[in-house]
């Protein structure tokens, strides 16, 4: 197939300084739980982005100092030239393909609290630094300014050594020292570099123009500035200081870079924001500067991409969310396979999972953070071992996957679905409020299925472990899924709550299911997770009254790591749902819910005709469980092997059973192993092991 002309201008080289993207597709800097303690993973996953047509591929944050320290957070350093060849290896895994390696360097400032280097932090002024630790980060005095300058400029030349092609100097996100020095409400500095703006911006303005003069010939030098931070007055606005900043800096830096701060504003979710939510904060950019501009929106529609070009708002496609879905989000544009786009749902288990400290993961792509250790490729999977039939029982997120990687791989395969529609628990969760660009993990892999000639679907075929038996398949997975407890059994209950076995106690599954409860309802959430805002939500949409209490202090708590507690908590504000925090269910009565501080134990009561309990699930796996227990009846009927796969093998997010599914499929046919992956301290041992 080749490339459809109207997405031509997107395959138009970009100067930037003294260097040329081959395309418009940057792929802007992002956190992935990997940096510099998985390097050959972290390395591994930025050449599979070059591989697929991005033609800026950048580091994560790398920090330049011990003062600088962001231990916790898993990224990258650029200390001294011992952290050189960990970063070269990822250049080097750039340039193979072809595209242009960016390092985003950075002194976080107050949010470093230099945990692992006990340096105390620095900052414009005096200040706590973020979170709760007893740490202050100190003002900075003329010495350290000029430090800092002196280190960033190190870190510019070891970058360069290192192979990059792009420096990025940093003030977005809240999160580095030129930047906050820019903002009132932190420098509260009398010199030089206080006061006016002029003086607030000197800072960026120097690490720009240190960068410039040593490496400007040789490597682009990128200004990332965040226009706006959306808290008013009090902060950065990109129709007042933010516009002026770029006027002031307009032709300095040989691209810009530009976004909406912080993180959370930055990367919001699919249920906050829609593609393109960033555009009426940075589309001054381009007025105000002839150097090309980049920005980001979770962009993953081609044809909006183009409009954003043609009409001067962007001159490169910025990406990190849709750059983790679809590495390959370039060459299929390119290539003119539109319709293969593995689109960004905007869930931000990518961002959950780097705060969780981890290997980043993705709903989308069940290969990202596998590049190297299982050496997972997203386009690329073996061809079949054998002639295997493969029977795949469900089609949720897990067999949808699984039946698609193996199809892929060349299996015959056969996938039956109880019901009528295809996609499990994506395609009912699909409609809660908010949550419609979820169906893009059934839409995927549906629409690839079809494709293939070797798999079968049965919709509307709920089977028996006897008709399995008598399918004649050699590898069967059972991918049945999960269903809500009704007990209130979770995290801070191991015994049913007494009366939950009432009729007036609902699960989401039933909400899903269409049941509009009699209000008051008291949704009760010991999960955590989306569900239990997500099903307040819905009910207040359905005109009932609701009340939300958990035993966490905030509401749907863990959704923190995905950037969006404070949104979730503000919406059922707003729609006037009761809040109950610190708040366990004790018992349910009737038309009653008694609830017992989580701290005192002190009982009180709150009206509820009815109760929906969101607090953990079971396993649908009476079918696995009736195949699985007679080994024999399963070797007469030639089945070889039997997996139970995603939420029937452990209930737990749709990246995780899509990712069950997908290593179903990648291990057909290979021996199971103990530890299936390369680990990084154990290779790096082999590799000096004497002999
Ligand atoms: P997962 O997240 O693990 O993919 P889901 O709950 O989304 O799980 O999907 C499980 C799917 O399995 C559901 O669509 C359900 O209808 C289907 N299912 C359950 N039991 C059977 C069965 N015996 N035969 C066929 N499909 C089944
Ligand atoms: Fe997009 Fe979700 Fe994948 Fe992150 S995890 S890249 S938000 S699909």
């Amino acid at each position: 197939m080749s490339r459809d002309p109207r997405y031509d201008i997107l395959f138009e080289p970009v100067e930037i300084g003294p260097v040329t993207a081959r395309n418009r597709f940057y792929q802007v800097p992002h956190c992935n739980g990997m940096g510099r303690t998985f390097p050959s993973s972290m390395a591994a996953m930025r050449g599979v982005k070059a591989e697929g047509g991005w033609a800026v591929v950048s580091t994560e944050q790398i920090d330049i100092h011990p003062s600088a320290d962001i231990t916790g957070a898993t990224e990258g350093r650029l200390w001294s030239d011992q952290d050189i060849p960990y970063l070269a290896r990822m250049c080097d895994a750039v340039h193979e393909h072809g595209s242009l390696a960016l390092i985003e360097l950075t002194h976080n400032g107050k949010s470093a609290p230099a945990a692992y280097s006990r340096e105390v932090p620095l900052f414009p002024s005096h200040i706590p630094v973020v979170g709760n630790a007893p740490v202050q980060a100190r003002a900075m005095d003329r010495t350290d300014i000029r430090n800092y300058r002196r280190w960033h400029l190190d870190a510019v030349k070891r970058a360069r050594r290192a192979g990059f092609d792009i420096v990025c100097c940093y003030a977005a996100h809240n999160l580095s020292l030129a930047g906050q020095f820019m903002l009132p409400r932190y420098n509260r500095r009398t010199d030089e570099y206080g006061g006016s703006l002029e003086n607030r911006v000197r800072l960026f303005r120097e690490i720009i123009e240190d960068a410039k003069e040593a490496v400007g010939d040789t490597m682009g030098v990128v200004a990332r500035f965040a226009v706006d931070e959306r808290r008013g007055a009090e902060g950065m606005e990109f129709d007042k200081e933010g516009r002026e900043i770029v006027e002031m800096l307009a032709e300095l830096p040989d691209l810009w870079d530009v976004n909406v701060a912080e993180w959370v504003n930055d990367s919001i979710t699919s249920r906050f924001a829609e593609e393109g939510f960033q555009e009426p904060f940075i589309s001054f950019v381009k007025q105000v500067t002839t150097k090309p501009v980049v920005g980001v929106g979770r962009y993953t529609t081609p044809d909006r991409m183009v409009s954003l070009v043609k009409n001067g708002v962007l001159d490169m496609i910025g990406a990190a969310r849709p750059s983790i879905a679809d590495p390959f989000l370039p060459r299929k544009i390119e290539e003119g396979r539109i319709e293969d786009l593995r689109e960004c749902i905007g869930c931000n288990i990518c961002v959950g999972w780097d705060h969780m400290l981890s290997p980043m993961r993705c709903t989308q792509n069940p290969t990202k953070g596998e590049e190297w250790r299982k050496g997972w490729h997203p386009e690329r999977i073996p061809r079949k071992a054998g002639d295997d039939k493969v029977l795949v029982i469900g089609a949720g997120p897990a067999g949808l996957e699984a039946a698609c990687a193996a199809g892929q791989r060349g299996y015959d395969v056969t996938l039956a679905e109880a019901a009528e529609e295809l996609g499990g628990r994506v395609a009912r969760e699909s409609r809660l409020p908010g949550l419609s660009a979820w169906g893009r993990v059934q839409d995927y892999r549906v629409h690839q299925i079809r494709q293939m000639v070797n798999v079968e679907v049965f919709p509307a075929s709920r089977l028996t472990a006897g008709q399995v038996l008598e399918f004649g398949a050699d590898r069967v997975a059972v991918a049945t899924g999960a269903r809500w407890r009704k007990d209130g059994f979770g995290r801070a209950h191991q015994f049913p709550i007494p009366g939950a076995d009432g009729a007036c106690v609902l699960t989401p599954d039933d909400i899903m299911s269409g049941v509009v409860p009699e209000g008051p309802v008291l949704v009760y959430d010991d999960d955590h997770y989306y569900m239990g805002g997500v099903i307040a939500e819905k009910l207040r949409g359905d005109g009932v009254e609701v009340t939300l209490a958990t035993p966490d202090p905030v509401v749907s708590s863990w959704t923190d790591f995905t950037l969006e507690q404070h949104r979730i908590q503000a919406r059922l504000i707003e729609l006037d749902v009761g809040i109950e925090v610190n708040a366990r269910l004790a018992a349910v009565g009737d038309s009653v819910a008694t609830l017992a501080c989580v701290f005192t134990g002190r009982h009180r009561e709150v009206a509820a005709a009815s109760i929906v309990m969101v607090t953990s699930r079971l396993p649908d796996d009476a079918l696995y469980r009736e195949l699985a227990g007679n080994a024999e009846r399963l070797c007469d009927a030639g089945i070889a092997s039997l997996h139970r796969i995603g939420d029937c093998h452990g209930p737990a997010t749709i990246a995780a059973a899509v990712y069950e599914g997908h290593r179903f499929a990648r291990e057909l046919g290979a021996e199971p192993a103990d530890i299936p992956f390369k680990r990084e301290l154990t290779e790096l041992a082999a590799e000096f092991a004497l002999p």
